[in-house]
C-alpha cells in the first residue's frame, strides 16, 4: 500500500519546488494515481472517466495493456543508444509512418515534445526555402521554444513579453465571434493575401493548427485551408501542419488536414503518438528533406522505448479503427451538447470534429464564461467526469476523451454534464 501525500502535499511541494508558472485544474483538485484505458484513478480511490486525456495525449487509453506490455519488453531489453547507433525500432517506426502520412510525405525526424518538433519544421522549412520569415494564425499555440513561442499568437502562452516579433507576421484566425464563419476566413485569407503580396517572398512557411486546440476548438469552413495552401503556393511559402492536438486519429483522419484533401509540405506530431510516452516528430517529403544535410541529432528522438510505444499505438489505432470510432462517438457528444445548448442560453457555441469538441461559455462575456467553465469543470470532477478547458478567454469547456471511450461513456458524461449545468446555471 503506497502512503500517498494527498493534494495538499502536492500541493506544498509545488509551492516550494516549482516555478510559479505552473498552474492547476480545480478549487480541489484530486491527486491521481492510476490510469486505465479512459478511466483516471484518485489517491482515495475515486474512479474518474477522462474526457480531456491529458491534453489529446493518451489517445489509445491510459496505460492501454496491449501497447504497454510492448513499452516494457522494449524497457527491459534496449533503452537507449542515440541515432549514432544502428536499432531497429526508430527505421520500423519512420517506415510506418511513411505509410500513413498523405501524399508524397515520408521522411522523419524524430524529437521528444510538439515544441521541438514544431522548432525542427521551421529550421527545416528555412533550410529549403532560404527564407527567414513566418506566417502565424492569431490565437494558435505551437510551443515553448523561442522560435515557436514566436510564432504562438495566444498571449497567454507567449511568456516572454520581449519576444522577437521581426520574422513573424500573425494574421486573422477563420473564426471571429459574431461574424459568419465565411466571413471571418474570407478576411482570414485577405489578411494572408496582403501578407503574401507585401513580403511573401521573404516567407518560409505558414504555421497552421488545421483545428486549434488551445484557442477554443476552432474548425474552419471546409473551403479555408484548400485556399491558404494554393495562396502559400504562388509564392513559394511552405505550409507547416501543426497536427499536435489532431493527429492520430482524433478528428476522425489520421491528419485532420486530410479532411479537406490538402496535403501540407511538413507535418508536426506529437501527443498521442506515444499515447504517454515522450515522442515526437517532423515528417516531410524527399525533395525538402534533401536540404537538411547539416549534421543534426535528438539525443533521445527516436529511442528504442518511444519508437516501439509509437509503433504499438500505430497497430493499436489501426486494428481498432480509432478514427472511424472517433467519428461516430464525435456524433453523438456533439448531438449531446447541442441538445444541452439548446437549453441553456450560456452555451454560446459547441464545435468540433470527432472527438475533438469544444462548447463555449458566454462568448460574449468570456469573463463570466470563465468562472462557470471552472464551476462546471469542479461539480463534474465530484461527479467522477475530468473535462478540460480552452479558449481565448478560457471559457471553453474541452472535450477531447481518450478514443477508446464508449457511447455509455458519453452518455453517462453528458447525464452528469446536465445535472452540473442545472447546479451551476440553474
Ligand atoms: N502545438 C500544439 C497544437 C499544441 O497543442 C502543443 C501543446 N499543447 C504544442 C504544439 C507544444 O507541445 P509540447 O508541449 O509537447 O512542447
Amino acid at each position: 500500500m503506497h502512503q500517498y501525500i494527498g493534494p495538499e502535499g502536492i500541493l506544498d511541494k509545488r509551492g516550494q519546488y516549482f516555478y510559479p508558472c505552473t498552474g492547476y485544474f480545480y478549487r480541489n483538485p484530486p491527486q491521481i494515481v492510476k490510469g486505465e484505458m479512459q478511466y483516471l484513478y484518485g489517491h482515495d480511490g475515486k474512479r474518474y472517466t477522462d474526457f480531456f486525456a491529458g491534453v489529446s495525449v493518451c489517445a489509445s487509453g491510459h496505460c492501454n495493456p496491449e501497447i504497454a506490455a510492448r513499452t516494457a519488453e522494449q524497457l527491459k531489453s534496449l533503452q537507449h543508444t542515440c541515432t549514432l547507433y544502428l536499432t531497429q525500432p526508430n527505421v520500423d517506426l519512420a517506415e510506418r509512418l511513411s505509410e500513413v502520412l498523405p501524399g508524397k510525405l515520408r521522411r522523419t525526424f524524430f524529437v521528444n515534445s510538439g515544441s521541438e518538433a514544431n522548432e525542427g519544421a521551421m529550421l527545416l522549412a528555412r533550410l529549403y526555402t532560404g527564407r527567414k520569415g513566418f506566417i502565424a494564425l492569431e490565437q494558435g499555440l505551437h510551443g515553448r521554444t523561442y522560435l515557436t513561442m514566436s510564432v504562438t499568437g495566444l498571449s497567454m502562452w507567449r511568456a516572454d513579453p520581449q519576444l522577437d516579433a521581426e520574422d513573424v507576421a500573425f494574421i486573422p484566425r477563420p473564426y471571429e465571434y459574431g461574424v459568419s464563419p465565411d466571413e471571418a476566413a474570407r478576411r482570414s485569407i485577405d489578411a494572408l493575401k496582403a501578407v503574401l503580396a507585401e513580403k511573401g517572398d521573404s516567407i518560409a512557411a505558414m504555421l497552421v493548427e488545421p483545428i486549434q486546440g488551445n484557442g477554443g476548438i476552432i474548425v474552419p469552413p471546409d473551403w479555408y485551408f484548400p485556399e491558404v495552401k494554393a495562396l502559400l503556393e504562388q509564392y513559394g511559402v511552405l505550409m507547416i501542419d501543426d497536427e499536435i492536438q489532431t493527429g492520430f486519429g482524433r478528428t476522425g483522419e489520421m491528419f485532420a488536414m486530410s479532411r479537406w484533401g490538402v496535403v501540407p509540405d511538413i507535418i508536426t506530431m506529437a501527443k498521442a503518438l506515444g499515447s504517454g510516452i515522450p515522442i515526437a516528430a517532423f515528417a516531410s517529403t524527399d525533395e525538402i528533406a534533401a536540404s537538411f544535410t547539416r549534421p543534426s541529432a535528438s539525443t533521445f528522438g527516436g529511442n528504442p522505448v518511444s519508437s516501439v510505444t509509437g509503433l504499438a499505438v500505430l497497430d493499436y489505432i489501426e486494428a481498432n479503427h480509432m478514427a472511424e470510432h472517433s467519428t461516430k462517438l464525435g456524433e453523438q457528444l456533439l448531438v449531446g451538447l447541442k441538445q444541452l445548448a439548446e437549453q441553456y442560453t450560456e452555451i454560446s457555441d459547441v464545435r468540433g470534429a470527432g472527438l475533438m469538441i469544444g462548447a463555449e461559455l458566454c462568448a460574449d462575456d468570456p469573463a463570466r464564461g470563465a468562472v462557470l467553465v471552472d464551476e462546471v469543470l469542479e461539480e463534474m470532477k465530484d461527479r467522477g467526469f475530468i473535462i478540460g478547458k480552452n479558449g481565448v478567454g478560457r471559457n471553453v469547456l474541452a472535450f477531447q476523451p481518450p478514443l477508446v471511450i464508449t457511447a455509455q461513456d458519453v452518455e453517462e458524461m453528458l447525464n452528469a454534464l446536465r445535472s452540473s449545468l442545472r447546479i451551476v446555471l440553474g
